[in-house]
């Protein structure tokens, strides 16, 4: 785990403890008697260790006053020995099957409490059965309270936001290995997937190889077509890492024709230059005090002044940590201002309907003085697949 990076268990344990308290004071300031966070990236964020998420409840329930306690269904209790939980001040407790899970939430909920704060991953199964469990329970969400922490990324955060972006980044280094004309986009996805792991994540979470026209969809995953000399295709990859931590890089490639050919259209050129330009402009936009939204406004005046505005058709960017999209979001109306220790991508596009996208997209950390790239991989147009 992250956590255990740069320092002991008692590190860990102190930096839990840390956030426990503060998501207590997120409760008060929330106007919530409880906070309460089912298996999922929250989960693992205020425990060091998380679950698999299913119809069986599990549960952190942190009070705005009081110790957090945490319900566990009691075939699962073993799996909860020798993890950070243990060490800190929550006690755990059991339920059985054929116990009614809910009584047994109900039972360590502050007294007379009603508003209930729930998590954005609780399955509505366990929301609403906990508010008709508690008499007059209201539910509001837990979401934002939460995301005032995990937006500041502490120091072992951010090595580890480093460490996946490094990881990603000899991946995209090695997509020429891989990317060429002949082959399916899924072919390629494949081998692009097993690498993802084979440069240290848990698993490759996304593979997105769209090429030519496919590249016009941000979204497009990979799909049967074959791939032709002179296409553009769109690389965006990430997984997350053994810490938890998610990757997430985009670059675009443009395949070389039949005879090797490096000639790069003049269109291709400059719908590449004005990306690539939009992409370092909203990355110099990135330092502490600055509006979120201002992010997005850097990229996206580049890319309106070369007339393709209307094909920028996504925002500029997302916040990334425990999970690959989180606050805070790089979009017009968000007038959260920057402070050091966030972390999301920049990656704007043009999506050219019909024909072809160009996406480059970094992860940054917002440091005291301007931006920290965590991928280094270089952004400038690479040709793959010339023979010879
Ligand atoms: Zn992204
Ligand atoms: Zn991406």
């Amino acid at each position: 785990m992250a956590l255990h990076q740069s320092g002991g268990v008692g590190d860990a344990v102190a930096l839990l403890a840390d956030r426990l308290s503060r998501l207590a004071g997120q409760a008060r300031l929330t106007g919530a008697d409880v906070i309460l966070i089912t298996p999922g990236p929250d989960l693992q964020y205020f425990l060091g260790h998380s679950v698999g998420s299913h119809e069986r409840l599990t549960c952190l329930v942190v009070p705005a006053v009081g110790d957090a306690s945490l319900l566990v269904p009691t075939l699962e209790r073993p799996g909860w020995s020798g993890t950070p939980v243990e060490a800190l001040d929550v006690e755990i407790s059991t339920w059985t099957d054929g116990e009614d899970a809910y009584l047994a939430l109900a039972a360590l909920l502050p007294r007379d409490a009603r508003v209930l704060a729930v998590d954005y991953h609780m399955p509505a199964v366990h929301a609403l059965s906990a508010q008709a469990t508690v008499p007059g329970a209201e539910l509001t969400l837990a979401g934002e309270a939460i995301a005032e922490l995990r937006m500041r990324k502490g120091a072992d955060e951010i090595a580890a936001l480093a460490d996946a972006g490094a990881a990603i980044d000899r991946v995209q280094l090695r997509v020429g290995e891989w990317l060429r004309a002949g082959r399916t986009e899924n072919e390629v996805a494949a081998d692009i997937a097993a690498a993802i792991v084979a440069e240290g994540h848990q698993r490759a979470d996304f593979v997105i190889v769209g090429s030519g026209p496919n590249g016009a969809s941000p979204h497009h995953e990979a799909s049967d077509r074959i791939i032709e000399p002179g296409d553009m295709v769109v690389i965006d990859i990430g997984g997350p890492m053994p810490s938890g931590y998610f990757s997430d890089c985009t670059r675009t490639y443009l395949v070389a024709t039949d005879a090797g050919g490096v000639d790069v259209s003049a269109g291709v050129r400059e719908v590449y230059e004005t990306v690539r330009g939009a992409q370092a402009a909203g990355v110099a936009a990135v330092r502490p005090g600055v509006a979120a939204e201002s992010v997005d406004a850097a990229a996206r005046t580049v890319i309106e002044q070369a007339g393709f505005g209307e094909y920028f058709i996504t925002r500029t960017g997302h916040g990334i940590g425990l999970e690959v999209h989180e606050h805070p979001y790089m979009v017009a109306g968000n007038t959260r201002l920057l402070e050091a220790g966030m972390a999301f991508s920049v990656e704007p596009g043009i999506y050219l309907p019909g024909r072809f996208g160009v996406r480059i997209e970094d992860v940054v950390v917002v440091g005291d003085d301007g931006p920290a790239l965590m991928n280094t991989a270089p952004t400038d147009l690479t040709i793959v697949g010339a023979s010879g």
